[in-house]
């Protein structure tokens, strides 16, 4: 890996900036690969970060080898497990081949892996640099437009000219706005990266997803459900996470930590040494940005999280170049209108079949989000059970609508009763999220 060395400027205050075609607004996963792709296409991109964006990034990326793999970015992960499995419990359905056992352990035959965290963030800068990107720091605060432009201010007033202004700065964007639609559910997790008394997980093993909820009581089990997110690391090293895939609002830190250190426990476990506790909060259900405004969003304040699987690097590095694409070639008319080219990039972000999967994804995720767990553990048991094209594509957003309703179909036929009454049976919000998804509103 080599580190192309790049100068990071800080406007004094009042200056105003030269005028560049893209100003990308952050420097996570999403800003360093579309303005690497924006640049790499030929196009003046200035990058506005609001602290050093070689800072190194804290959070633990995981992604299906497949996916990190058909892109050619492999080399980028600093583990990879072939031994994946699940746990749903005594009681999930066991159709066909890979069902759960006895003991609820499910196969997914499919390799997982963990990022290099260092080494991502490394190639995307390595890329920005070799593109000739430029970088700002400062806190992105407002904009406004003036004539064919726009002027971006931060927090300490230096101002920045770009014809197009791509906000990246995450979930809790600073520009891209959506419209309310009721509460939205945040994926919560606590974990530790650290040694154990004890394996906390067979050696050499990734879980998915524990569901298993013998260490919890009666009571406990009628509270909201969660589950072990688990890596072997290597040298006694581990990564054990009690997650909750979503709720509104999001289950709270110290009872996750408290549920995570109920389930060590009783399997014998005690935490000796913590390298690292991670904490993990994002919305998992936003509605889609609005689409008609000026300022163009790309990953999490383009609401780019898959609603099911809280899954998102994967479709950044994926869908970064097409998005580049579409602005590149807006750009190519000689005069082009700054609204012309935020349309022309949203609608390549969020054409009518993303969209109307979105829709779907926050349907499925209203819907599990009301399960409670005994019926949650027969949904996934019966969810893996699907070929491993179809539940791989559904999770990783990559089936077509039609596949989607093709597989929602062979969950339906696959799931036990309690599973089809759930699915069938409208509460809540469900009912005005269907008829969405249904008149394509
Ligand atoms: C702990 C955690 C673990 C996750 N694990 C996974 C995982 O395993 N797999 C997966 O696919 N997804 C995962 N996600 C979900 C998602 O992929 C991440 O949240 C991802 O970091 C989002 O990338 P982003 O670039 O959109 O935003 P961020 O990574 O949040 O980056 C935003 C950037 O914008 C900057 N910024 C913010 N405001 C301003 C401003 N006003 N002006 C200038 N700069 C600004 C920030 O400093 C930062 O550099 C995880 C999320 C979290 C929180």
């Amino acid at each position: 890996m080599t580190t192309v060395t790049m100068q990071v400027m800080t406007m004094g205050p009042g200056r105003l900036g030269p005028l560049t075609d893209v100003l990308v607004i952050g420097a996570g996963p999403a800003a360093l690969a579309i303005a690497a792709d924006l640049a790499e296409r030929g196009l003046a991109i200035t990058a506005l970060a609001a602290g050093d964006p070689h800072t190194p990034w804290v959070n633990t990326y995981g992604i299906w080898c497949e996916e990190v793999d058909s892109l050619g970015l492999g080399s980028l992960l600093s583990h990879r497990w072939s031994d994946t499995v699940s746990y749903f419990g005594p009681g999930g359905n066991a159709p066909g081949g890979s069902a759960p056992g006895d003991n609820g352990l499910l196969q997914h035959g499919r390799a997982y892996g963990l990022f290099d965290k260092a080494a991502l963030q490394s190639h995307g800068l390595d890329r920005c640099a070799a593109a000739a990107v430029r970088w700002q720091q400062g806190q992105a605060a407002s904009w406004q437009q003036q004539d064919q432009a726009f002027v971006v201010t931060t927090t300490a007033g230096q101002q920045h000219r770009a014809r197009l202004v791509l906000d990246a700065s995450g979930h809790q964007s600073v520009f891209v706005h959506r419209r309310q639609d009721g509460p939205v559910a945040g994926q919560a997790a606590y974990g530790i990266v650290g040694r154990f008394s004890a394996p906390p997980i067979s050696p050499g093993q990734f879980v998915f997803m524990d569901y298993r909820s013998d260490h919890l009581s009666e009571e406990e089990r009628r509270q909201p459900p969660t589950f072990l997110y688990a890596m072997d690391l290597g040298d006694g090293r581990f990564f054990v996470e009690e997650t909750s895939l979503a709720l509104a609002p999001a289950v709270p830190f110290p009872l996750l930590r408290q549920r995570l250190l109920a389930r060590l426990a009783h399997r014998g476990v005690r935490v000796e040494a913590i390298e690292h506790e991670e904490f993990c909060l994002f919305p998992m259900n936003p509605p889609l940005p609005d689409l008609n405004q000026p300022v163009v969003g790309f990953g999490g304040a383009a609401g780019m999280v898959h609603p099911a699987s809280g899954f998102m690097v994967g479709s950044v590095l994926r869908r970064s170049p097409g998005l580049a694409a579409a602005i590149a070639s807006a750009f190519n008319d000689p005069n082009p209108a700054p609204a012309a080219v935020a349309a022309a990039a949203w609608g390549a972000l969020w054409p009518a079949e993303m969209r109307w999967k979105h829709g779907f994804y926050r349907f499925g995720l209203e819907k599990l989000m009301r399960f409670d767990e005994a019926r949650l553990r027969h949904h996934f048991a019966s969810f893996f059970s699907l070929p491993p094209q179809q539940w791989y594509g559904f999770l990783t957003n990559t089936l077509s609508p039609a596949q989607v309703l093709q597989a929602m179909a062979q969950l339906f036929a696959l799931a036990p009763g309690d599973v089809r009454w759930g699915l069938m049976n409208l509460q809540g919000r469900e009912p005005a999220l269907m008829a969405r998804l249904l008149t394509g509103g």
